[in-house]
């Protein structure tokens, strides 16, 4: 089965997604990360995309849909994206990719959480540069400050996670990206999930509702 997870930044879709892969064998497909590998490897998508990230805006729809089809093309296990689709176009587009790729969804899962929450997890987020992994200065302490706990790597802030790109972010999900819960309602896909709750809680709601 593959299936969406959507929500707010800071809602925890990437942290959730790390869970399904480690312990269910899903293959994340997240826009977010295929974007920073492509700044990190300065390719021209990554220098296109990186303007829009770092003032918290959506990547321009033509400029993802590449390298979405590029990766569920050549997808042989089960796969959750991440991140994608963000608006109404994109969720449109997703389900051409599909078609052509001969693959489904089965759901679309909301990951619930209030925007006073949101800022304090997307402005103390810190990410290991070496291995990826997610901590918070204050909500998922390193054991040494700095360092990961998984790699022992250097911990950075994103730099779409400043204060000031976090409200755009926020309001460009507002506009954007939450009407696709209406979308998928009307598809009978939509399934919701507190994701105010402990990493492990949420996993589990998110196991329920999509009957795995
Ligand atoms: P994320 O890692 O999912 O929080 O995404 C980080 C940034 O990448 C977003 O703020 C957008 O600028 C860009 N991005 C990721 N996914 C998409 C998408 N589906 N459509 C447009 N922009 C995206």
């Amino acid at each position: 089965m593959n299936f969406l997870v959507f929500g707010p930044p800071g809602a925890g879709k990437g942290t959730q997604c790390k869970l399904f892969v480690t312990r269910r064998g899903f293959v994340q497909v997240s826009t977010g990360d295929l974007l920073r590998e492509a700044i990190k490897s300065k390719t021209e998508l990554g220098n296109k995309a990186r303007e829009f990230m770092d003032k918290g805006l959506l990547v321009p729809d033509e400029l993802l849909l590449g390298i979405l089809t590029d990766s569920l093309k050549s997808m042989d296990k089960n796969f959750i994206l991440d991140g994608y689709p963000r608006n109404l176009n994109q969720a449109d587009a997703l389900e051409k990719v599909l078609a052509q790729v001969c693959k489904s969804i089965t759901a679309a899962v909301f990951l619930e959480v209030p925007s006073s929450v949101l800022e304090e997890r997307l402005s103390g987020r810190r990410v290991c540069e070496a291995c990826g992994a997610v901590f918070n200065i204050s909500l998922k302490k390193t054991r040494q400050e700095g360092l990961c706990d998984v790699c022992g790597g250097k911990l950075i802030q994103r730099s779409d996670d400043r204060i000031d790109v976090i409200k755009e972010r926020l309001q460009v999900y507002e506009k954007n990206t939450a009407p696709l819960r209406d979308y998928y309602k009307k598809k009978g896909l939509y399934k919701e999930v507190d994701g105010n709750k402990e990493e492990e809680q949420v996993y589990s709601s998110i196991t329920k509702v999509i009957n795995l």
